[in-house]
């Protein structure tokens, strides 16, 4: 840190006063989390120079000998942890691992089902403003909307009627478990492939809290920054006969020189993943997210489906009468990070919503629990229905303050 403070204080500035944004605030965006400084070492390490196009053993580039020993291990680790056939460790984002599904198994016109974004799913799963939906052919399920759980009747018919390739299930605002089971006799009887993108909930499995798709899917993509807990990138799992397909597809159709210093994160954070503190943590993460839900709930700040099986829940706002923009931004001036979200059949646009999602993968890496919980939910309440956007407002300073006696009691990155 003292040579980048020497040579350039602005960006030695912006990694410090980002440290103290971490520190001063609570951290809610359900995507997040706290990696350790382990995995930080790693990702800062002079493996970030090497090329090494290709996979270990059989790369183009030559000096592969210690990148090859990272890459390995983070193979090994993953396969291990997920309990998978094969694992490729080298997408950069969850969207490059998206990208390498669409690559191996469907050219373009083809057509996906997938979750509907609005109702849960991702950018990636076919929306018309990413390479998926402008490529390819998406058809889209949603949820009930009684039960506000996803539609596995809807699921059943689109699938039958539109006979689509690839069958997909996960999604960035899905608070309940989903049926894999369900989902890969589905995609037997029309003879599709059976792709699961658990970005979300991933690190969930890996503390064997939650149930795999690894034994029902195909493949299974997920991004490492979320519940896991490792860098910020993406990787991939897959049955026997479908490896070297995606291994292509991820190398050399989507993708050129790995990221051996952000492999070597991913090792250390597989590692960390396999210990019984990272259980601990996993299962510590769903206690939290259904006492903040049900916090929130006791506000009139209603769960949808209920509540929540996992790290993450879903609020409609509108019995409290605030759009999800505002009570992002009244969030944000009192310290708390969170995001404004599309609620099932929301009927307020996009960038505006009726919903907030919240979620407690940072919060519990800093050692929270239930009871922090019940304060979060209240002061969030207050925050959102009597606060406002303005940081001088005086609702948002008290809150503020007491948002910072909380985190004081768990800092972030413990000096
Ligand atoms: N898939 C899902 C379900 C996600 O929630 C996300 C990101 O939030 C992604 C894919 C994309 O991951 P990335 O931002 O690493 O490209």
């Amino acid at each position: 840190y003292d040579e980048l403070a020497a040579f350039d204080p602005d960006i030695a500035g912006v990694l410090l006063s980002e440290l103290e944004r971490l520190r001063g605030g609570l951290q809610l965006i359900a995507s997040e989390n706290m990696s350790s400084p382990a995995v930080l070492t790693a990702l800062g390490s002079t493996l970030s120079n090497k090329y090494a196009e290709g996979y270990p053993g059989r790369r183009y580039y030559g000096g592969c000998s210690e990148v090859d020993k990272a890459e390995n291990l983070a193979i090994e680790r993953c396969k291990d942890l997920f309990d998978a056939d094969h694992a490729n460790v080298q997408p950069h984002s969850g969207a490059s691992a998206n990208q390498a599904v669409y690559g191996a198994f469907l050219s373009p016109g083809d057509t996906i089902l997938g979750m509907a974004l609005p109702m849960g799913g991702h950018l990636t799963h076919g929306t018309k403003v990413s390479f998926s939906g402008k490529w390819f052919n998406a058809v889209h399920y949603g949820v009930d909307k009684r039960s506000e759980d996803i539609d596995y009747d809807q699921v059943a018919e689109l699938a039958r009627e539109h006979k689509p390739k690839v069958i997909l299930a996960g999604g960035s605002a899905i608070p309940r478990l989903i049926d894999f089971e369900f989902f890969r006799n589905l995609a037997d009887e029309i003879g599709a492939i059976f792709w699961v993108d658990a970005a979300h909930f991933i690190g969930l499995v890996a503390g064997k809290a939650i149930p795999s798709p690894v034994p029902y899917a195909d493949v299974v993509t997920f991004t490492t920054h979320k519940v896991l807990r490792g860098p910020r990138s993406g990787a991939l799992v897959c049955k026997a006969e479908h490896a070297a397909k995606l291994d292509k597809a991820v190398f050399p159709m989507m993708q050129g020189g790995p990221q051996m210093h952000t492999i070597a994160a991913k090792a250390v954070n597989f590692k960390e993943c396999a210990t019984p503190e990272y259980a601990a943590y996993v299962n510590a993460v769903i206690a939290n997210a259904q006492a903040l839900a049900a916090g929130l709930d006791a506000h009139g700040i209603r769960p949808t489906t209920g509540g929540t099986d996992t790290h993450l829940s879903l609020h409609d706002l509108q019995a409290v009468g605030v759009t999800g923009a505002d009570a992002e931004a009244r969030a944000d001036a009192a310290g708390i990070v969170l995001n404004k979200n599309a609620i099932p059949f929301d009927p307020a646009k996009p960038n505006v919503a009726s919903g907030i999602r919240v979620g407690t993968p940072s919060v519990t890496t800093q050692g929270m629990g239930p009871e922090q919980m019940k304060t979060i939910a209240d002061l969030i309440a207050t925050a959102v229905t009597k606060g406002d956007a303005d940081p001088d407002n005086a609702v948002s300073k008290e809150v503020r303050a007491q948002v910072h006696e909380l985190v004081g009691q768990f800092p972030a990155y413990p000096r």
